[in-house]
């Protein structure tokens, strides 16, 4: 059995069958092999937005491969690709370094490259579908690689082909991204701003704006090195304009943000209305300075991460007929 604790950031201690490692220059072949011999397969890059669980007959293909490349250069535009395995944070901080801008806004945030298209990553109004030329992926079952446009990954809010059916058997290889040598820094949320004001920067400069972002979580975000969490656990619901009108009628300060199909409103903002900011069932409950996170206080298992994330669905939909769903992918 092997223990996957130090490989989720809500640190459940799952076991599982095998973990084979695919790091830089592997035979494909050889791993597929292997692969195919398992009972079930489970692809992990930095675990940070899955809740896992036991699976005494799963093998868990672990994403290791390292490499950042420049592929081309044109203009104000460079091609860069980065194979899944990388640190985002730290790939963000080599981008910046070389002087390509685009992903400061998506500073700071938890996991490795190849989970940057699955969950379209997005803060501070950037998603990385924005920035992303093509993905290389590998289909495990039958070795096929392909080359995937961003049209082709059917990215949307926070999700991606790769979270469903069998979108969920392709394995990220690596990122392309298509980065800016000029910089266009976007600042439309008020946190980033506020934050830039006080440092009195009024014309940041890309790398002024992954610093104020990285400031910016790391006031509000819990480290999941000591509070042991997987990010925002709920989307924020888009609901009808009609249902949003209703609730608005009922809760004035109810938070309404432009969306493609309704209004976008705050699922923290709902969850602590719902008296679930900073409450706790036994060794997991949602975060005391932000509603939107579940944190695991002690050892706490799947089911009883599961247990919380319905509680707080339940008592929300309860109070404002809304459903939350939730952001990471259970094992
Ligand atoms: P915040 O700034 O307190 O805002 C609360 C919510 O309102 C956000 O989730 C954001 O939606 C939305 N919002 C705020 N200003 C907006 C604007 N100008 N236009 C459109 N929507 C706006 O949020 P926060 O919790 O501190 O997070 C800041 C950013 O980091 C957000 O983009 C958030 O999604 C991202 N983040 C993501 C995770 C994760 O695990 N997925 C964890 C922490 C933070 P959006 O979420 O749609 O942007």
């Amino acid at each position: 059995m092997v223990q996957l604790k130090r490989h989720n950031t809500l640190r459940v201690a799952a076991r599982v069958a095998q973990l084979i490692r695919l790091r830089k220059g592997a035979s494909l072949e050889t791993i597929r092999k292997r692969l195919l011999q398992a009972k079930r397969v489970f692809i992990l890059g930095g675990g940070s937005n899955v809740v896992l669980r036991d699976h005494h007959d799963a093998t868990v293909l672990l994403i290791d491969n390292l490499g950042i490349k420049l592929i081309s250069q044109e203009a104000n535009r460079v091609i860069v690709q980065a194979s899944a395995g990388e640190p985002w944070h730290e790939f963000v901080q080599y981008c910046l370094a070389k002087g390509w801008n685009g992903l400061e806004n998506l500073s700071l945030i938890p996991g490795k490259v190849g989970a940057s298209p699955i969950q379209n990553i997005g803060a501070y109004g950037v998603e990385v579908a924005q920035l992303i030329d093509c993905v290389q992926v590998w289909h495990w079952p039958t070795g096929r690689v392909q080359i995937w446009t961003a049209q082709q990954c059917k990215f949307n809010y926070r999700d991606s082909i790769f979270k469903h059916g069998s979108g969920q058997d392709w394995v990220v290889l690596a990122v392309r991204f298509n980065l800016s040598t000029s910089p266009a820094v976007r600042l439309g949320y008020a946190d980033l701003q506020t934050q830039l004001d006080s440092q009195g920067i009024d014309k940041p400069t890309p790398s002024d704006v992954a610093n104020a972002v990285t400031t910016v979580r790391q006031r509000k975000l819990p480290d999941p090195a000591h509070l042991p969490n997987a990010g925002s656990f709920f989307k924020n619901p888009v609901i009808s304009r009609s249902q949003f009108t209703q609730l608005k009628s009922q809760f004035p300060a109810l938070p309404q943000y432009p969306a493609a199909n309704g209004v976008k409103t705050s699922a923290a903002w709902l969850i602590e209305q719902s008296g679930w900011k900073g409450k706790r069932i036994g060794a997991v409950g949602m975060h005391v300075n932000h509603a939107l996170v579940l944190v695991n206080y002690a050892d706490a298992t799947a089911q009883e991460i599961a247990h919380v994330a319905s509680a707080v669905s339940d008592d929300v939909n309860q109070r404002f007929g809304v459903r939350l769903e939730a952001e990471p992918m259970f094992w």
